[in-house]
């Protein structure tokens, strides 16, 4: 048995994946990632893979950068844990508070660090529900969100989220969280113009606070761009009309970053690229490029100030842990210092776009959007009519995304779409290899289709 043939077996009978089908798996053995550099990933038997994802869309800073190792290790010999509960602190937990807050848009000043996106969604539902009860409104509990949405896997962010496939297990979503249509005009609005149907879109909130009653919603949480839903990137009129109704009936609005922030749109946040003021923004993986976990949701002054006066009864054990705060710290200085935010949105992120949107050249390609560095192309058999596949949603998707593993490029595809979202450092070079591959795993996912 070869050493990757030994490590696939010793994985199949004891490591279970998430998000991964257990028997497919098995049957095929899971490809061993050993080692990464800058946006290039090593599997056990040497191939390198040009990684077009950034991982799970979070190593923003690109792998193998050894400043952010440096800053673990020394992070960990001087004071490893230690938690900002009750009435301690530390540095790397103040320092990196007091940088979001300068990085971050407004007023949002103040930070509640989480070990995950889908911790600080849960932290957010907590915290906008506390909020409306220390204002005397504690009937004030439902949030809206939209159908297609990831905000994570526990129990309360996957509820908040909009995904069938996890709202199907364990009977979510919790009571208080009411589902709205996203934005997907390719998709869903082919009937209309993109303008008309993105405010049609932006008032089914309004219909869905007057349908609840405007003094029982407590928030609207959304991504500016939706990732894991198949980057959606709405209309230009839908962001403008969520943020007037949200003013309207004063609601409070959490733009879920996750994705979104630091840099991936070409801006600190993908809330700057919509034009919108969130009061409360998630952020988690490019945080900290993806080196170590850590989540947090950055609130106004405020919301901070009407939660301050009362004791929130919730946090984790690493909440601001100190050596994943200084890693992050270090990340931020990185993408500072070279300019990564300003190369996504003048620069490479420029080049990357018009090489993206050419692969509407492709004759199953019927659309290509892209924001900053996060983008995505719709598959279709016939471009005019948008209709799909008569395989089952998904199939066609699924054989272009093995057979760019095949050509050793990771793109990842949402149901019959295909997602990008590089590290934000990938150079021309690697935009024209990215766009070779993903065009020759296109004709040979066809060719399959066909066949
Ligand atoms: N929110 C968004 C928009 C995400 O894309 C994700 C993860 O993909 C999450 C939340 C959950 O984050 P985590 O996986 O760190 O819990």
């Amino acid at each position: 048995n070869s050493p990757t043939a030994e490590l696939q077996a010793l994985d199949a009978a004891h490591h279970m994946h998430p998000f991964t089908h257990g028997q497919e798996l098995g049957a095929k053995g899971a490809r061993v990632i050993t080692r990464a550099e800058g946006c290039w990933l090593t599997d056990s038997d040497g191939n390198r893979i040009l990684d077009a994802m950034a991982g799970l869309w979070c190593v923003n800073v690109g792998y193998g950068r050894k400043e952010l190792a440096e800053v673990a290790a020394r992070q960990m010999q001087e004071l490893p844990f230690y938690n900002t509960f009750f009435q301690t602190t530390h540095v790397p937990a103040l320092n990196l508070a007091a940088k979001l807050a300068e990085l971050a848009p407004g007023d949002l000043n103040h930070v509640f660090f989480a070990g995950s996106g889908s911790e600080a969604n849960d932290t957010n539902l907590r915290m906008v529900r506390t909020y409306w009860a220390e204002k005397g409104q504690p009937q004030r509990d439902v949030i809206i969100s939209r159908w297609n949405a990831y905000h994570g896997s526990s129990v309360g962010s996957g509820s908040l989220g909009g995904m069938k496939g996890i709202h199907m297990q364990g009977g979510l979503p919790i009571p208080g969280v009411h589902h709205i249509d996203q934005p997907n005009w390719w998709s869903e609005g082919g009937y209309s113009t993109p303008e008309a149907f993105g405010l049609e879109r932006a008032r089914a909130l309004e219909a869905a606070i007057l349908e609840i009653g405007p003094d029982r919603v407590a928030a609207f949480i959304a991504e500016p761009v939706q990732g894991a839903g198949g980057v959606i990137v709405p209309p230009e009129t839908y962001w403008p009309e969520v943020q007037k109704i949200v003013d309207k009936y004063g609601i409070l609005l959490i733009a879920d970053e996750v994705i979104c922030g630091f840099g991936r749109t070409g801006e600190w946040f993908g809330s700057q690229t919509m034009g919108i003021r969130p009061d409360i923004m998630t952020v988690a993986k490019g945080l900290s490029s993806g080196y170590i976990p850590i989540g947090g949701s950055i609130v106004s002054d405020e919301v901070a100030s009407v939660i301050g006066n009362t004791e929130f009864n919730h946090g984790y054990t690493y909440s601001g842990h100190p050596v994943a705060c200084a890693v992050a710290l270090e990340n931020l200085r990185i993408i500072e210092e070279e300019g990564l935010v300003e190369k996504v949105r003048d620069d490479t992120g420029v080049y990357l776009r018009e090489r993206f949107e050419s692969l509407t050249d492709h004759p199953m390609v019927g659309e290509a959007k892209i924001v900053g560095m996060m983008g995505s192309i719709a598959l279709t058999p016939q471009k005019e009519t948008r209709a799909p596949f008569k395989a089952e949603a998904g199939t066609v998707g699924f054989k272009v995304r093995e057979r760019c593993f095949a050509n050793n490029l990771i793109m990842r595809h949402v149901g019959d779409r295909m997602i990008i979202s590089p590290p934000l450092v990938i150079s021309r070079e690697e935009i024209d290899t990215l766009i070779e591959r993903a065009w020759q795993s296109l004709d040979e996912g066809y060719a399959a289709v066909k066949a």
